[in-house]
Formats: C-alpha cells, structure tokens, sequence
C-alpha cells in the first residue's frame, strides 16, 4: 500500500491524469480470447515491400550504421520535397523546412511542444486519433473538441470552427482523411475555413498520415491553399501508405522559423530518426509507388465490400473516402457503442474500436478498419449479419 502511494506521486499531475488508451483495453481483451477476427488495428496487414527492406538490410551490410544529421539524410529530405511538390502541389525546402522523425507520432509531439505555452487552447475536430488529446496535454496545452457528425461527412464547418475560438486558441490539428471516420476535405471545402484561420490568427497542425489513402479523388492539402503554407505544420509519414509502421519513420514540414523550434526538441530527445529506416524510407519514395498502388487498389476494393456489406446488415455507414477505416452507426440497435463492441467481440468474436473512443461525437459508431484479408472481412460480416439478425 505504501509503495503504491509512493509510485503514483512520483508522477506528474499531468501524467496521472492521462487516461489509458481505449482502443488498448478493449484490445487487451480480445487477445485473451480464440478465433478472434480483428477490425480493430490501425495498421497495414501487409509486411512492407521487399524492395524497402532490401535497401534497409543492404544499408546495414554496407555499414550504414551511425547516427544521420538531426533532421534526417538530405537525400531523404529531398525525395520528400519532390514528393509532396508531385503528389499534393506543396513545397517545402529540404534544407531548412523538412524534418525528418520518428513517426508521424514524434512530429505531432514536437510541433505541439514547439508552439504551445502553458494554457494555450488547441483545437481538435472530433472523433479524433486518440494521441492528440493526451499530446496536447503533455504539451502545456488545453484541448478544445469541435464536433463533426455523419450526416455532414465528417466534415468541418465553418459554423462549428468559428464557436470555439476564444483569445486563448493557438491552432487547430485537422486529421484528413481521418481517423476514425474515412472523411476527407476537398480544397473547396478547405476554402470555407480558411477566411475563419486567417481571421483568428491560427496555425494549422496537418496530420496527412493517410494522404495517400483515398478512393476516388487526389487528396488536397491544406498547406497547398493560398496562404496556408506558412501557418501549416504539415505531418506525414510512411507507416500507412507504405506499410512500414514498424520502422518508425515520418516527417514535419513547415516554415524554417517553425522548423528550427521543433529542430531543437528533436535533437536533444531523439538525436535523429533510425538510419536504416531512413534508407528504406528513400527507396520507397524513389521506387516504391507501384508497390503502394497494389495496397491502395486493394484497400478501395475491400472499402467498397466493407461499406456495402453493413448497409447491407442494416447498418448505417458514409462512404468513407479515404484511409482505411469505415464508421458505421449502430444507433439503430439501441445499443452504445460499447455495448454492441462488447456484445460483438463476446458474442461473435469480432473486434471493432467503440466509436467514443475517439471523442463524444463518436458516440453511437464504432470504428471498423478494414486493412484486413478480404477473407476475414467476409467471416466478420457474416458474424455481424447473425448480431444484427438477434438484435432486431
Ligand atoms: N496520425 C494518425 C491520424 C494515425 O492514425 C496514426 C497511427 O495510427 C499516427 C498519426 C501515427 O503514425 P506513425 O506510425 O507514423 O507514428
């Protein structure tokens, strides 16, 4: 007993406040049980490319083995100002505007570190990846949730983003396509925010993890709008598009001001990003868009069987046009979204991510990602179809 109370003040006031990841408890679950059919992970269920850990494993035979300068190879920060000047029309200078990190997860960190002060207000459209929250906080900062809701696709409107700000609200962190809900913003639906940013004075933290990830049309950046550049923090990596989530590898882009800031928190918590996953990094970016177009084909094929399949069992789902998560709503039920995850996980062994989990406007949805083999998305589905068969 004594211990205990010992350890626990040891922590931070902020850290003791943190809550434990949802998704993890549920998941903690799951793997205690058989048979389980998982749409619950965020992450490629493909082993990433061989050409990728070809040029990782040749690196380390060559000896590549030392620490790379703070933000990361040059070459590598060059393939990335052609890409993303290529891909989304944005350009950053590789010398004094890229950063390269650990993740996606890392620039987060550091963007939010860099630019909040203590009680500085943080915007955060809702449901939302479930770290941004708990960064905010650790950043000093408060976060503040604006609400988005199926019927409008996810989308952020200009009514719900201009209620929130106040004199103390320092930026917004958009996360499109999104995370949980497969929304995307098109650049004319970009346009009708940006009169409120620019207005209020605020920068944008853009989390494009999934960029790459849309099923129909380009994805368009925010940072690539008139204006934008030089309030966006742009965010992305290789974890998704390139199945490479294990390597730990992302960018930051941003104004050089901005990116000297982030600069100093990189180099004295992480040095530099891990070289061998920066050599499998710039063979991606240099020769792997055939292998991510294979994964993208199959994700918009298994999106579409996905989709039609819950409408199918009679539950309500948007189109999600892009990453690799469909949000159905399981209102009709009558259930919460915890309750029909537990009944399908314990009934049915399925595993779905409750959608409150990623915020209030969550409620009523769970969060099913289909990065899995079609064949287990069918097992899934029919195993729904006999939940939804008992509930009604
Ligand atoms: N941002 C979003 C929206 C995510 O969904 C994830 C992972 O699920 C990350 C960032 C983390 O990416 P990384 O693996 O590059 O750290």
């Amino acid at each position: 007993m004594s211990t205990q109370v010992k350890v626990k003040n040891r922590l931070s006031s902020t850290v003791q406040s943190l809550k434990p990841s949802g998704i993890r408890r549920f998941f903690d679950l799951a793997a205690s049980m058989e048979g389980v059919i998982s749409l619950g992970v965020g992450e490629p269920d493909f082993v990433t490319p061989w050409r990728m850990r070809e040029a990782s494993i040749s690196s380390l035979e060559r000896g590549h083995t030392a620490y790379t300068s703070n933000a990361g190879m040059l070459p590598l920060r060059v393939e990335i100002q052609k890409y993303l000047e290529e891909r989304f029309s944005v350009s950053y200078h590789p010398e004094t505007e890229i950063l390269v990190t650990v993740g996606a997860s890392e620039a987060i960190d550091i963007a939010l570190r860099a630019i909040l002060d203590p009680g500085d207000e943080v915007l955060v459209v809702e449901p939302c990846y479930v770290s941004y929250e708990p960064v905010i906080r650790l950043a000093g900062g408060v976060p503040v949730f604006l609400k988005t809701t199926m019927e409008n696709q996810f989308k952020l409107t200009p009514q719900e983003l201009e209620t929130h700000i106040t004199e103390r609200t320092k930026a917004i962190i958009f996360c499109y396509p999104n995370n949980p809900t497969g929304g995307t913003m098109t650049a004319e639906e970009w346009k009708t925010l940006l009169p409120i940013i620019e207005k209020h004075d605020l920068m944008v933290i853009s989390d494009e993890i999934y960029a790459e990830l849309t099923y129909g049309r380009m994805h368009d950046s925010i940072a690539a709008l008139p204006g934008m550049k030089d309030r966006t923090i742009l965010i992305s990596g290789f974890s998704k598009a390139f199945a490479m989530t294990g390597w730990r590898l992302g960018y930051v882009c941003a104004s050089p001001d901005l990116l000297a800031g982030m600069l100093k928190i990189h180099q004295y918590t992480m040095l530099c990003a891990p070289t061998m996953a920066q050599m499998a990094a710039l063979e991606a970016l240099r020769h792997g868009r055939s292998d991510m177009e294979r994964m993208i084909e199959s994700y918009r094929q298994r999106r579409n069987y996905v989709v039609d399949g819950f409408r199918h069992i009679g539950l309500t789902c948007h189109e999600p046009d892009g990453a690799f998560y469909a949000f159905p709503s399981v209102a009709s039920t009558g259930l919460s979204s915890a309750e029909f995850a537990e009944k399908l996980l314990m009934e049915e062994k399925v595993a779905v991510v409750p959608g409150d989990v990623f915020g209030e406007s969550g409620k009523g949805h769970i969060r099913c990602s289909y990065a899995t083999s079609m064949e287990q998305l069918k097992k899934a589905l029919e195993r729904m179809e006999r939940l939804m068969g008992r509930l009604s």
